[in-house]
């Protein structure tokens, strides 16, 4: 293998350092954002291959007090209410996320917030 190979193989590597360094300072960013306001936050992290410029955020809320999935029909997955709930979170998650990252654009900046409603009420 030749110097000129060795070398642009040696600065990929370097690259790549920097860009995943990058990567755990935004995702301890939006944690720490997301744990201060509240949250209960489950993953922060990106995604791999194709998928690496996303930022993936998980979180966890309580149903709300007048949840009524008990009497919802099946096929309709979660209740109203916690629907309501649901979007409510999503929203902010990915507000927050955007404001710490400075993401913006299609797909919310290619953040994609999960939420979890898997505690009975607060
Ligand atoms: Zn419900």
């Amino acid at each position: 293998m030749n110097q000129e190979i060795q070398a642009a193989m040696a600065e990929i590597k370097e690259v790549k350092k920097a860009a995943g360094a990058r990567k755990r300072a935004e995702g301890t960013a939006v944690k720490n954002a997301l744990k201060a306001a509240g949250y209960t936050v489950t993953r922060v992290g990106h995604g791999t291959g194709t998928g690496s410029g996303w930022l993936d955020v998980e979180v966890d809320a309580s149903k709300p007090a007048n949840c009524q999935c008990a009497i919802t029909p099946r096929n309709m997955g979660r209740c109203q209410n916690c629907g309501n709930v649901w979007s409510e979170v999503r929203t902010n998650v990915l507000a927050l996320a955007q404001q710490v990252t400075g993401r913006t654009g299609q797909y919310h900046g290619n953040i994609q917030a999960s939420v979890a409603l898997t505690r009975k009420y607060t």
